[in-house]
């Protein structure tokens, strides 16, 4: 009884050195300052890809590279990759931001309050996703300086993710050895933890007509663009469901007033945490377009593009077990929470990696509203880390 009584007693300050802060939150900070002052929107991220790399050999990773990305993409800079042995002989864990941001970011004027971080408004901050960023250097800088246990770390800090995901789709995923991974990317509260966002595939549909003048000849006609509308018409579009959406996004079509269109184009998109209901929704698209080019007595021209693959992460992966214990270990409730948009981490995961996506405690994202919200990133430096620390207890 008098020991439960002095454990008891002792309890709050076993939270409270759990709870003592492991990151170096004002390096932490002045990293960030740095990484939004190098210019890096899309297609222009040679310099912020130089720096980090650089960092990443300061922090003595074994290896350090920068590929050729750009080379079959245009712009410049490239994926930056990097491993560092882990002190346990763990099963090794993906670390991932992206590079690049969305503009405006030329001329950026940074504000810091005692509370965030914004800029005068006038351009983005590029929180999305140097805040990723300076939480990845600055969990393997606190890792590594303290000797913490962490299980073997790969890094891949991809460019072109602004664009469709592109750094991450042509990087050599055959370099990792990661089972699973973090992607730190996206706004959140810091007990949110992103175990789910959709599959999503991208379409055009041409619909090929025939051109009359519309009003002596329309009948020597067929009109594409009334092709198309009965194509769209007959298809159902917005929340199909709670996993599925689908949406008509573009279209374009016609030369005048007074001519018969010969052609018009629609693009449009599927998403759903089941991929299947994404593959239904192809299938009958696909039907409906046929049954109305060839009642019209037109053609089409429909291409499919796989944009991104689903993740599930179901509660009992380690990456999601770490990352609760992590949170609690904090204070916080895990939120597991899906999203409707794709990150790098729905890349890797269609080549084995089960990642996990952490909010980075900024908000407001792609707007010159866009903010870092100290404390959450404070906090998310904490968790990241602890939730690395966890990894270290999957033995190989
Ligand atoms: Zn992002």
């Amino acid at each position: 009884m008098r020991r439960i009584l002095i454990a008891l007693l002792l309890l709050p300050f076993v939270i409270a050195a759990q709870n003592q802060p492991l990151v170096n939150r004002e390096r932490m900070t002045e990293l960030f300052l740095r990484l939004v002052q190098i210019d890096s929107g899309s297609e222009n991220e040679a310099e912020i890809c130089q720096f980090v790399a650089k960092q990443l050999s300061e922090l003595g990773a074994e290896e350090v590279s920068i590929d050729n990305a750009s080379e079959k993409l245009g712009g410049t800079g490239g994926n930056v990759f990097a491993r560092f042995k882990g002190t346990v002989n763990a099963q090794p864990v993906l670390l991932s931001a992206h590079l690049d941001t969305v503009s405006p970011t030329k001329g950026i004027k940074v504000i810091r309050t005692e509370t965030e971080i914004k800029t005068d408004g006038t351009t983005i901050l590029g929180a999305d996703n140097k805040a990723g960023v300076a939480l990845i250097l600055e969990a393997i800088r606190t890792l590594r300086e303290r000797n913490l246990p962490h299980p073997p770390i790969e890094v891949v800090f991809t460019i072109r993710e602004e664009k469709g995901l592109l750094g991450a789709k042509i990087f050599d995923k055959s370099k990792l050895n990661s089972r699973y991974g973090i992607v730190v990317d996206g706004s959140g509260e810091p007990g949110d933890l992103i175990v789910g966002s959709p599959t999503h595939v991208r379409f055009e549909a041409v619909f090929y007509g025939k051109a009359a003048h519309a009003g002596v000849e329309p009948e020597k006609g067929v009109n594409a663009i009334a092709m198309a509308s009965a194509a769209i018409a007959a298809m159902n579009w917005g929340r199909l469901d709670e996993d599925t959406t689908a949406n008509v996004g573009v279209i374009e079509g016609g030369q005048a007033m007074n001519i018969v269109a010969d052609r018009c184009k629609v693009i449009g998109e599927f998403r759903s945490h089941d991929p299947q209901r994404v593959e239904a929704l192809v299938t009958k698209w696909k039907q409906i377009c046929e049954q109305v080019a060839e009642k019209f007595g037109g053609k089409i021209d429909l291409t499919f593009e796989k944009t991104f693959d689903a993740i599930r992460l179901s509660p009992d992966e380690p990456i999601v077990k770490a990352a609760m214990k992590a949170l609690r270990d904090l204070g916080l409730s895990p939120n597991l929470k899906r999203m409707g948009g794709g990150t790098d981490g729905n890349v890797f995961v269609a080549h084995g990696i089960q990642c996990l996506v952490l909010p980075t405690g900024g908000e407001g994202y792609h707007s010159p509203n866009e903010r870092l919200v100290l404390k959450n990133f404070y906090t998310m430096g904490e968790v990241l880390v602890r939730t690395i620390m966890e990894l270290a207890n999957y033995r190989r």
